[in-house]
């Protein structure tokens, strides 16, 4: 749609004609956008409706021997076994696989065609940037493995359903599907919410200068993702909206400003309707209610066992917690 429609009105812009042709122009593109959109309503009732249990999983062997152990532990710890049981009550058209895999040293993640591949890359460094000690705010040097690794996966599984479900999204789509993620991690027990939430905010604010003024290249304000310091922030209120006790210390350490603090319940709300609304019809509500009780099961372990590698040989960074997820 977009496509047309700037065609027909890039040339008025510049032409003397332009007064003359516009309106014929809006017309025609218009009409084609009304055309469009009834027939997208069409499609959406023709989808298919989708069941549970469609994802599928792939620890593909590291081209880069580093990643070797990080590939081992992610495998010895069941990381995308677990994640494939927390994704399963989504009801979707069509299998989606979740990969790991080397990218050549692109340090990143993302979802085409119904794969979702999170890169070693990207694993190992949220596993190098994990804090020596537990930090002061209450959450343990394995929540800042583990609660990047997972929004990372979350996120993308956002993408993914979005596109699979021909979910409509208003804004940006990389910040819907921040919201996605931080929704779903905030359907967790009020602890692993909370230890989750910090441990992806944590490492946002890593990806920044530190300090009250920061300075960036301009052109980062022109990528579509939000820059890291709004997407913590984001999360933050996100998590603060949702649950005002749990978070207070976030407001009343600064971590969130009190002025963003205030609109954060409606913000909450706000996603709540979304996905109420968008997702909600999507979900095995059955299946759902194991959610807790698989991540439970599945995280514990885990996170005790990132906990004694970190305090027996502190030396090698446990290359686990980051596919530690669950
Ligand atoms: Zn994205």
């Amino acid at each position: 749609m977009r496509g047309p429609m700037d065609g027909e009105l890039a040339p008025d812009a510049t032409s003397g004609g332009a007064m003359r042709r516009r309106p014929a122009a809006i017309a025609a593109a218009t009409l084609i956008a009304i055309v469009l959109a009834l027939s997208a309503i069409g499609t959406a009732n023709a989808a298919p409706r989708g069941k549970p249990n469609q994802i599928q999983y792939e620890y593909v062997p590291p081209k880069n021997p580093a990643h070797q152990p990080i590939h081992d532990q992610m495998k010895q710890g069941r990381a995308l076994e677990n994640l494939q049981e927390l994704l399963s009550p989504l009801r979707l058209p069509y299998p989606l696989m979740l990969k790991v895999a080397g990218c050549d040293g692109v340090a990143n993640a993302w979802y085409e065609n119904e794969v979702i591949t999170v890169c070693y890359e990207l694993l190992a460094e949220i596993q190098k940037n994990a804090p020596k000690q537990d930090l002061p705010i209450g959450i343990s040097r394995a929540d800042t493995m583990l609660g990047p690794a997972l929004d990372v996966f979350l996120h993308e599984t956002g993408h993914a359903v979005f596109h699979m479900l021909e979910i409509p999204v208003l804004g940006r789509e990389e910040d819907a599907a921040d919201q996605f993620s931080a929704y779903l991690m905030l359907r967790l027990g009020k602890d692993d919410a909370r230890r989750m939430i910090l441990g992806s905010a944590y490492s946002y604010n890593l990806q920044m200068p530190q300090g009250p003024h920061v300075t960036v290249p301009l052109n980062a304000f022109s990528d579509e993702h939000s820059l890291p310091a709004q997407r913590a922030f984001n999360v933050l209120c996100i998590a603060y909206g949702a649950d005002k006790k749990l978070f207070a210390d976030v407001v009343e350490k600064d971590y969130l400003p009190k002025k963003r603090a205030e609109g954060c319940a409606y913000e909450y709300e706000d996603l709540t309707f979304a996905m109420t609304k968008l997702i909600g019809p999507h979900i095995d509500k059955r299946i759902a209610a194991k959610f807790h009780e698989v991540w439970t099961r599945t995280i514990s372990a885990r996170r005790a066992r990132l906990a004694r590698q970190s305090d027996t040989l502190d030396v090698k960074p446990d290359p686990v917690g980051t596919g530690g997820k669950p």
